[in-house]
């Protein structure tokens, strides 16, 4: 059988369904499931629709349709006016109709959409009769055809690129609001027939003189010209980059939906409105909407007058003088309510309806799954799963991991945020909103906030050197730096608003200045952040504390614990971290960085410490800076053993090459050289000495442990003899120790050498029998998943390190990846920021090389990932495809993880159905 691509709907019937979304669109669809569904049969305005298929292959051949296309168009047209009882183009009685996208997705505004398809000179009074006289009516539905048609059509589709503001849509608007200003009108209400009349006159002249071209006249000219405006609508720069944002298939296509038009400007028992089955602000279930007397569709969006509420629930303070149109229209309001229950009821779903009231009757023009936002996703997957609505499962997929992101941080009061520009844009790094005034260093943001003030610490990058300013301020923002760079992993870590990468920032931190293309900040200038976005503001915005009832988001979590399968740890250096993470649930620690403890906080007489044990010369000088250094490492560790109680801790070995903590400032220098005995030009000569030009491939890691065993050993002890301790005070601690940067098996004989000898001794010093803890290594040199099976014959347990296995694997710097990576994204050479979201295609590969080696030489080997992938949701459902034991993130992350875990499980059990 021939392909069929045009499908009708009306009249109580439809050739297509709700299950029909690739081939009809979204609205097409569900234009068919409300016309022709049994249950359903609402008063759908008839029309057709032109399948993706047709987009598809326009595209496929130089913008030709099929050939069969023409004459089902024709018959399609004919069918729905046997059904209204009118003709297109007939002057005596005409049919108008709208020609509206619908691709399978919904893309709210991105593409477009014509009314009144079909009114010409000579088909205008046949309308004007058929209205009751109503000649203002037809007229202002022919000036809108006219505006529509030109900027759609004529321009838009025509590949016209017109300067800023002079766009033939706003030249003409630019000719109706001289109009309305010369007599003094207030809205487009107000303009009389006449008036209309004469503007439609203008509109034509000025459309030809500044496209060079006649508006068409002629309706079946008219019919065509916006259908192929919708097709072509598909690649415009909207469109497009909507697509690149929400990661929709540019091979999808869309559909042309051609519907009869329904009138909501006939006067004031006609309107068009758009409205909620729950609000999706909160998630409150009550019918929640915006209607416009006497207006067209597209007046209720384009905000050109303030639409009135439609019950008493939907009053804000600015419309809350207005007449309801459950006051208004009484038995109209009723229908509606009934009718937005029965969609809510078909498609057990909250839905995002549009509706219009043609004198007094009203038709449905759109309904789909309606937005929301986090807290009333919760919200309705909660109340909904109360009444039994839905089944837990469903609950759970209908709350985005995106979306639970949002109700953990307070937000920019997101009706604010609309109304203003951003001064910049950057990569966003950690999640939330924060306002705050800027400070240019660490030392300022840490006295400021002393003083009770809010700060934004603005730097070109931060380092480790920052912390303690990172954790006094509000949020943080830096000129370069990628999505792993040091300020964004910290933000993260601590679930802070942050911004990286913002190219367009200049910071003068002599001058205490901050440059934004010609604009200046000076410290203590006001800026607000959106770290979800990436965007900068000038002033200070409202937030929002966007946390519901943590009553209902524990449920919720619980709910998606008792579905996944994945283990959830987390990633944390403190007691503090440690314990805040188990609140948010968290089932262990994935990564817990020795090093840490030398940074921020308390950090002061330790890292003195390991710096002297850095710079020690001979192995007696070290092995005394180890002892002094022993207890402070010993006491972090077991502060967070004991917050984990019962639960698994990796603690990782340490890790960062040397050199990085070697002290800057004159003042450490002095005080170092000093306890050490030695001249500052000894000191100078050592701290050089272990300079690298690599340090990130250099002296790190294993490497330290191998070249240097004691220091090794000594974290080996603090941590086997905090275990003891805990032991003996009748706690669970379950050490997991982790080597990291390993590439060979002879790495790893040569630590657990080590470890044996350490825990011999500390169970005999304790005089207990056991200490339960595992030996295993960090997965992250490629070569170590490569030869995963041997590794495996040591190694009790497998951790990958994504970030730093990402970073070799690809050969990208994770610090340097900013300036290339827009390029690669752009040109479509990388789909997304592989530190972001784990490469599946390479990375991924060998992670599940070393998942099946390693557990082929060793059943039972605990397989973890503890890189930033280990919160990011898409790269969770992978680690739970590839068959890993558990997944670690940062505390803040923990609740997403989580969904994401039970998400992953439910998606591949609806996988294996089908
Ligand atoms: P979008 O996908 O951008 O929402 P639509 O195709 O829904 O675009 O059209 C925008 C508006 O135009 C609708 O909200 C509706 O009010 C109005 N509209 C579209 N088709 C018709 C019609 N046949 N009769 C009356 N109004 C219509
Ligand atoms: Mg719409
Ligand atoms: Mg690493």
């Amino acid at each position: 059988m021939a392909k069929k691509y045009v499908y009708n709907f009306g009249g109580g019937k439809a050739d297509g369904n709700e299950s029909m979304k690739n081939l009809l669109g979204g609205k097409g669809a569900n234009l068919a499931e409300m016309a022709g569904n049994k249950d359903l049969k609402l008063p759908v305005p008839p029309g057709f629709t032109i399948t993706t298929e047709v987009c598809i292959y326009y595209y496929q051949n130089k913008k030709k349709y099929p050939a069969a296309l023409k004459k089902e168009v024709e018959l399609a047209l004919i069918k729905v006016e046997k059904l209204m009882g009118k003709k297109f183009g007939d002057p005596n009685n005409p049919l108008l109709v709208s020609v509206r996208s619908g691709a399978r997705r919904s893309m709210p505004g991105m593409m477009e959409t014509v009314l009144n398809v079909g009114l010409t000179e000579k088909t205008i009074p046949g309308l004007v009769k058929h209205s009751g006289g109503n000649e203002r009516f037809v007229y202002d539905a022919y000036r809108r055809l006219i505006m529509m048609y030109s900027d759609v059509v004529m321009e838009k589709a025509g590949g016209i690129e017109p300067k800023d503001d002079m766009g033939i849509r706003k030249q003409l608007e630019r000719i109706m609001d001289e109009a309305k200003r010369a007599k003094g009108y207030k809205t487009d209400t107000d303009l009389t027939a006449k008036d209309l009349k004469e503007l439609c006159a203008k509109f034509k002249i000025k459309i030809k003189e500044v496209l060079g071209k006649e508006f068409p006249d002629e309706p079946m000219q008219q019919l065509w010209g916006g259908i192929g405006a919708v097709f072509s609508s598909w690649n415009g720069k909207r469109a497009v980059s909507y697509r690149r944002i929400e990661a929709i298939p540019d091979e999808w296509g869309t559909a042309v939906n051609v519907q009869t038009m329904v009138f909501g400007n006939m006067g004031n028992d006609s309107a068009t409105g758009v409205a909620f089955t729950r609000n999706p602000g909160n998630g409150e279930d009550e019918f929640y909407g915006e209607y416009l007397i006497n207006a067209q569709g597209e007046d209720v969006v384009a905000g050109i007058r303030t639409p009135a509420p439609i019950n008493t629930y939907s009053t804000s303070e600015h419309n809350k003088e207005m007449l309801t149109l459950e006051k208004g229209m009484p038995k109209i309001y009723k229908e509606l309510y009934d009718i937005q229950n029965r969609l809510e009821k078909h498609y057990r779903d909250m839905q995002d309806i549009e509706f219009t009231i043609e004198k007094g009757r009203l038709f449905m023009l759109q309904c789909r799954v309606g937005k929301r936002n986090g807290p009333a996703a919760v919200r309705m997957a909660m109340d909904m799963l109360k009444d039994k609505f839905i089944s837990p499962q469903e609950a759970v997929m209908r709350v985005t991991p995106a979306q639970l992101d949002e109700l953990l941080h307070p937000i920019i009061d997101p009706k604010i945020e609309l109304t203003h520009k951003p001064l910049a844009k950057g990569l966003p790094a950690g999640p939330g909103g924060a306002c705050g005034q800027i400070v240019f260093s660490s030392h300022e943001a840490v006295t400021w906030a002393k003083e009770e003030k809010k700060v934004i610490l603005v730097r070109e990058e931060t380092n480790p050197e920052d912390v303690e300013g990172m954790r006094a301020a509000q949020a943080i923002l830096t000129a370069r730096g990628g999505m792993t760079s040091h300020a964004a992993l910290v933000a993260r870590g601590w679930g802070k608003c942050c911004v990286v990468g913002c190219g367009a920032l200049h910071v003068d931190n002599a001058k205490k200045e901050l440059h934004i293309d010609g604009k200046v900040l000076k410290e203590g200038d006001w800026i607000t952040l959106n770290g979800t976005k990436g965007a900068v503001y000038e002033g200070r915005l409202p937030m929002m504390d966007a946390t519901e009832e943590d009553t209902l988001l524990n449920s919720f979590l619980k709910i998606c614990g008792k579905i996944k399968r994945l283990g959830i740890r987390t990633n944390a250096d403190t007691p503090e971290d440690a314990a805040k993470a188990r609140f948010f649930g968290a089932e262990g620690i994935g990564l817990f960085r020795t090093e840490h403890m030398f940074y921020g906080k308390g950090a002061d007489e330790p890292l003195f410490l390991l710096r002297k044990m850095i710079v020690s010369k001979t192995v007696e000088e070290r092995k005394r800076a180890l002892e002094e250094l022993f207890p402070y490492v010993k006491k972090d560790i077991k502060g967070t053993l004991e917050a984990m109680d019962g639960f698994p801790v990796v603690i990782r070995l340490l890790d960062p090459p040397l050199h990085e903590f070697v002290p800057r400032e004159e003042a450490k220098l002095q005080q170092l050289a000093k306890d050490l005995n030695i001249s500052m030009k000894e000191l100078a000569d050592r701290a050089e000495a272990l300079h690298e030009s690599n340090p990130m491939m250099g002296h790190r890691g294993v490497r330290l442990g191998v070249t240097y065993p004691e220091v090794s050993a000594m974290q080996i002890r603090a941590i086997f003899e905090a275990a003891a301790e805990l032991l003996k005070e009748g706690k669970k601690p379950y050490p997991e120790i982790m080597v990291p940067v390993v590439c060979d098996v002879k790495e790893l004989n040569d630590q657990m050498a080590i470890y044996k000898k350490v825990y011999e001794e500390t169970v005999k010093k304790y005089g207990i029998k056991n200490i339960k803890c595992m030996f295993g290594t960090m997965i992250e040199i490629p070569r170590a998943a490569l030869v995963a099976d041997q590794l495996a014959t040591v190694a009790e347990f497998f951790s990958f390190g994504t970030n730093d296995m990402t970073q070799m694997g690809f050969g990208f710097s994770r610090d340097d990846i900013g300036g290339f990576l827009g390029d690669y994204i752009n040109k479509g050479i990388l789909p997304e920021d592989p530190f972001q979201s784990i490469d599946q295609v390479g990375i991924g590969e060998l992670i599940k090389i070393g998942i099946e080696r390693g557990r082929k030489a060793r059943k039972g080997l605990e397989v973890g990932i503890c890189g930033e992938h280990g919160g990011e949701p898409r790269s969770v459902e992978f680690c739970h495809r590839v068959g890993m034991d558990y997944v670690s993130c940062s505390p803040f992350r923990v609740p997403i993880a989580k969904l994401a875990a039970a998400q992953a499980v439910l998606k591949e059990k609806a996988a294996k159905k089908k």
